[in-house]
C-alpha cells in the first residue's frame, strides 16, 4: 500500500515532505536532511568524546611518581615497586607509539612477582590499578583448566578485563591483567604423558597464547552457561599482564643453584655471601623452569621479581604506618561513633609478636586485631557515652587469650 507524498513524515521530527529539503526513505521509515545534519553532529560529538577519553589515558606519570603513590600503601618492596613503576611506565609509553617504518618497536614486557604469600604481592597489584586510567583486573590462576575441562578457560580472563573496561574493547585492549597463584599451574609432573595434566601444563599452554598477543574471541559474560552469547573478538598484543606466586619450595631449587654456583666462585678463591633467610632474591627464569613452568612462558614473561619475606619491623609499619594500615581504619571506625581509639605502644608489639609466632604473616595481623577489638567494637554503638578508648596490654592479652585465634598456630 503505497502512500500519498503528502502522508510521509520525517519518523525523526515529525516534518512532513514539503518542509524538508529532502526525505530519505529507510525499509520501514524516513530521516529528513535536518535530522541527518543533528545526527552526524552527535555522532562527532559522541566520537570526540571517545577519543578524548582514550588520549587521556596515556597522561604519563612517571616511573618515581608511580613508586610514590605505591609507598602510600605499600611498605618496603623496594626493588618490586621499582620493576613494577618503570614496566607500567613502559607500557603506556609502548601505547603511545606511532610505528614509522624502520622504527624501533618496543616490546611488551609481561611482570611475573615471586615471593611468599602474604608479603603484598596483591596488594602491589591493586594499588597500582588506582593510579592507571585503564582497565585492570585480578584473576586467580588456580580456577583455570585446560578447555573443555570443568572450570573457567583461559578466556575468562579476558571477560574480566572486559568487564572492567565496560566492554569498551579499545580500552580493554590496553589493560592491565593481574593473574595471582600462577605457581598453582606449575607442571605436575617431570613426565607429562603419565596422565593429562588439565589444571597445570594444559593451562600454561592456553594462557600462552593469551600473553604473547593474539586475537582471542571471548564470551562477553564468561563461561559456558551462556552457549548461545555471541563472541568479541579481543587483540591481546598491547594488554600487560602481571603474574604473581608464591612458589613454595622454590628455595630449595635457588639454593641447590646457588650452591654448585658458589663452590665454583670458592673454587676461585672468590667467596660470595648468600643471603639465606632471602634466596627469592636471587630467582633466574632457571629456577621457575625447575619449579615446573614451561620455557615458553618464562619467556612471555621477562621480567621477574622479587617479595621480601616480612620481618619484625615491617609488620609493625605495615599495623600503623599505610594510609589505610589497620590501626588506622579501626580508628576510623570508632570515630564514626565519636569515640577516640588509641593503642597502647604495648598491644601493637604484642599483635606484631604474636603474628610473628603463628606464621601468620601480615595476613595474621587482621585477625589478631579483630580478635582484640571484637568486643569493643560490639558494644560501643550501644554503649553509654565514652569519648575515649585506650587499648592497653592487659585488655589485648585478655581478648587474645579468650578468643578462638589461638587455634590457628602452625605446629
Ligand atoms: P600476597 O598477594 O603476596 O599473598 P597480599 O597482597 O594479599 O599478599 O597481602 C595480604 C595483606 O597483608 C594485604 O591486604 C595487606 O594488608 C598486608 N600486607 C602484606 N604486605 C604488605 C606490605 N608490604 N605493606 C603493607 N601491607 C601489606
Amino acid at each position: 500500500m503505497s502512500k500519498n507524498n503528502k502522508d510521509i513524515k520525517c519518523s525523526f521530527c515529525g516534518s512532513g515532505k514539503q518542509d524538508t529539503l529532502m526525505l530519505i526513505a529507510g525499509l520501514d521509515a524516513h530521516i529528513c536532511d535536518k535530522c541527518v545534519a543533528q545526527a552526524n553532529q552527535i555522532l562527532a560529538e559522541e566520537l570526540n568524546v571517545r577519543k578524548n577519553k582514550t588520549d587521556s589515558s596515556v597522561t604519563l606519570l612517571k616511573p618515581v611518581e608511580i613508586k610514590d603513590h605505591l609507598d602510600k600503601y605499600v611498605i618496603g618492596q623496594d626493588q618490586a615497586k621499582k620493576v613494577l613503576s618503570v614496566a607500567v611506565y613502559n607500557h603506556y609509553k609502548r601505547l603511545g607509539q606511532k610505528i614509522e617504518k624502520d622504527e624501533v618497536e618496543i616490546e611488551k614486557s609481561n611482570i611475573i612477582m615471586v615471593g611468599e604469600t602474604g608479603t603484598g604481592k596483591t596488594l602491589l597489584a591493586k594499588t597500582i590499578a588506582k593510579v592507571l586510567n585503564v582497565p585492570f583486573c585480578i584473576c586467580d590462576a588456580t580456577v583455570l583448566t585446560e578447555a573443555g575441562y570443568v572450570g573457567e578457560d583461559v578466556e575468562s580472563i579476558l571477560t574480566r578485563l572486559l568487564q572492567a573496561a565496560d566492554y569498551d574493547v579499545a580500552a580493554a585492549e590496553r589493560g592491565i591483567v593481574y593473574i595471582d597463584e600462577v605457581d598453582k599451574i606449575a607442571r605436575k609432573s617431570d613426565n607429562p604423558s603419565i596422565t593429562r595434566d588439565v589444571s597445570g601444563e594444559g593451562v600454561q599452554q592456553a594462557l600462552l597464547k593469551i600473553l604473547e598477543g593474539t586475537l582471542v574471541n571471548v564470551p562477553p559474560q564468561g563461561g559456558r552457561k551462556h552457549p548461545d552469547q555471541k563472541m568479541i573478538a579481543v587483540n591481546t598484543s598491547n594488554i600487560l599482564f602481571i603474574a604473581g606466586g608464591a612458589f613454595d619450595g622454590i628455595e630449595k631449587k635457588i639454593a641447590n643453584r646457588l650452591r654448585t654456583q658458589t663452590v665454583g666462585y670458592k673454587f676461585d678463591n672468590n667467596s660470595v655471601e648468600v643471603d639465606l633467610k632471602n634466596l627469592y632474591k636471587y630467582i633466574t627464569p632457571q629456577d621457575l623452569k625447575a619449579f615446573g613452568l614451561i620455557p615458553e612462558l618464562i619467556g612471555r614473561l621477562p621480567v621477574i621479581t622479587h617479595l621480601n619475606p616480612l620481618d619484625r619491623a615491617t609488620l609493625l609499619s605495615i599495623l600503623t604506618e599505610p594510609r589505610n594500615s589497620l590501626t588506622k581504619q579501626y580508628q576510623k571506625l570508632f570515630e564514626y561513633e565519636g569515640v577516640k581509639l588509641e593503642f597502647d605502644s604495648e598491644v601493637l608489639e604484642f599483635i606484631v609478636d604474636k603474628a610473628m609466632e603463628f606464621m601468620l604473616g601480615a595476613r595474621g595481623l587482621r585477625s589478631i586485631c579483630e580478635a582484640i577489638m571484637i568486643d569493643a567494637m560490639y558494644e560501643t554503638p550501644s554503649g553509654k557515652s565514652t569519648k575515649e578508648l585506650y587499648i592497653t596490654l592487659d585488655y589485648a592479652r585478655d581478648k587474645f587469650e579468650k578468643s578462638d585465634i589461638k587455634k590457628l598456630k602452625v605446629a
